[in-house]
Formats: C-alpha cells, structure tokens, sequence
C-alpha cells in the first residue's frame, strides 16, 4: 500500500479575488480521487478577509480580558467578535468560532501575510471547499475532494499540526465500529480522523514559513464520497463535550 503527497510548484503569491483553483489545474496534473490540500492563509487571502485593528471598537469584556493578556483590547474583540464562546481568556483565547471551530485566536494570524494587517479564516471553509472542489471538477472532468487546512495546536501535547478546518466530497471522520480486529473481536468506538491525518501529511510539504508551498495533491487513497460532506460531523456536541465542559465549569467558578 502507498500514497503520495505532492506539493504543487510556481503558486504565486495570493491577492484578493485569485482564482485558486484555476491556479492549481494550469499547475498540476489531477487525477480522479485525488484529494487537494490547500492551506486556509491563501484561501482567506484570495477571499480578502483580510483586516486592522484600527476602528475596532472593544467591549468592556475584551478591556477585561486584556488586562491578563499579552494582546490589545481590539485584537481580543476581533476575536470574540469571530467566537460563540470563549473558552479560555489567559495566557492564550481559546474560543469556539462562530462557525463550530475551536482554536487558539479565532484563527486569526499575521504570518504570510504581506503588511501590518491580520488575516482570518474563511467564514465558511467548507463552501469555499466546495466552491474550489466544484471548478475544478469542471474543469478537469475528475472527481476529486478538497481539504482547506489550518495550523493548531492540540490539547496535552507540545506542537502544532495541520488539521481540516473545511472539506468538500470528503467525510472527516472514518467509522471503524462494526468492522473486526485482527482477532476477530468486533470494534466499538473507532472513528479515525482522515480528514486532519491528511491534513498534518499534507502540512509536512507545507511547512509553516515562507516555503511558498500551499496546495498539497494527496494521491492514492480512495475517500471521495459523492455525499455533501462536512467538517462539522467531526465536531463533538455540547453534551458530549467533556473538555468543554470541565473548561466551561472552571471559567464560571473563578
Ligand atoms: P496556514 O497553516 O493555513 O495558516 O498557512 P501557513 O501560513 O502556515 O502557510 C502554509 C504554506 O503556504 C507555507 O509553505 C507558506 O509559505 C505558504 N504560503 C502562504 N501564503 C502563500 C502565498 O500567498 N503564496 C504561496 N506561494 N505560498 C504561500
Ligand atoms: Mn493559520
Ligand atoms: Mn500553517
């Protein structure tokens, strides 16, 4: 068993209004099931969510905040202003975006960007994926899926990964509960994230700096589903939140 990951050569840097994926199809070659990794920084800049601090407003929570923090009152309130909830305040902000997301900052970055201005995710990552995903299909008469991918850290552990923020003909998670084990004893619990293995395959050709290496084609793995697909079906409930919760829990008692 095998499958590559090749990083797609001569992207230029990204401005407003690109056409991402017409600069993938004049740069590579795709096949079907072909998955498309692309990182979240040109898919925001070909959106333009681009930004400043300056006009922000901040509420008395993010003046709060800040008093314990290493950012200013109006980068928090950019970032409560992106966030349902705000999970941890300081050292770091963790919150749960708007959109289901939970990172550090709303996602909201300065790196590869050009200029003293931030950059946020898309607002709906998987439709920009569908809407890139679809071009493509007809552009090139394959069936193929597309992952759009951020940087976080992860909980317990030192050091970030790529994980999906966005997909599109792809199904997150992989449901192993009925299939066997080696011993024949049938699995219970066994929901394996392809969507964020690929994505952290693909961030080994990406890089973090100024590699200029954005869109990964990840061959060789037969995940495409013709089903409407979602990051979302990876994102656990309230309810079953037990993190969330306890984070929650301790937010309101202090
Ligand atoms: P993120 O993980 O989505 O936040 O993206 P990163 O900022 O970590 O960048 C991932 C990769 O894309 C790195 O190799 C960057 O050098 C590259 N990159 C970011 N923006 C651009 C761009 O506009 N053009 C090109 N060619 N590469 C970019
Ligand atoms: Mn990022
Ligand atoms: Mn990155």
């Amino acid at each position: 068993m095998k499958f590559e990951a090749i990083a797609v050569e001569n992207i230029p840097l990204i401005k407003k209004g690109d056409d991402i994926a017409q600069i993938i199809c004049e740069r590579s070659d795709i096949l079907d099931d072909d998955i498309i990794v692309i990182a979240s920084t040109i898919v925001g800049k070909a959106e333009g969510m681009t930004f400043t601090l300056e006009g922000i407003v901040p509420s008395a929570k993010a003046i709060e905040i800040s008093k314990n923090s290493k950012f200013s009152p109006n980068f928090i309130q950019a970032v409560l202003d992106r966030s349902n909830d705000c999970l941890i305040s300081s050292p770091i902000l963790l919150v749960e975006m708007k959109n289901g997301h939970t990172c550090i900052n709303a996602g909201i970055d300065e790196s590869n960007v050009e200029g003293a201005v931030f950059l946020e995710l898309p607002e709906d990552p998987d439709m920009s994926a569908e809407s890139i995903g679809k071009k493509i299909e007809i552009a090139t008469g394959m069936r193929i899926s597309v992952i759009i991918t951020d940087t976080n850290g992860r909980a317990f552990k030192i050091g970030q990964t790529g994980v999906a923020v966005g997909v599109y003909r792809l199904h997150p998670l992989k449901d192993w509960r009925g299939q066997k084990d080696l011993f024949g004893k049938e699995l219970k619990i066994t929901e394996e994230s392809v969507a964020d293995e690929i994505a952290g395959a693909a961030n080994l050709l990406m890089g973090e700096g100024n590699g200029g290496y954005p869109i990964v084609i990840v061959r060789g793995l037969k995940l495409r589903s013709d089903d409407d697909t979602s990051v979302k079906e990876m994102y656990r409930s309230d309810r079953e939140d037990l993190i969330k919760k306890s984070l929650k829990y301790l937010r309101d008692k202090a």
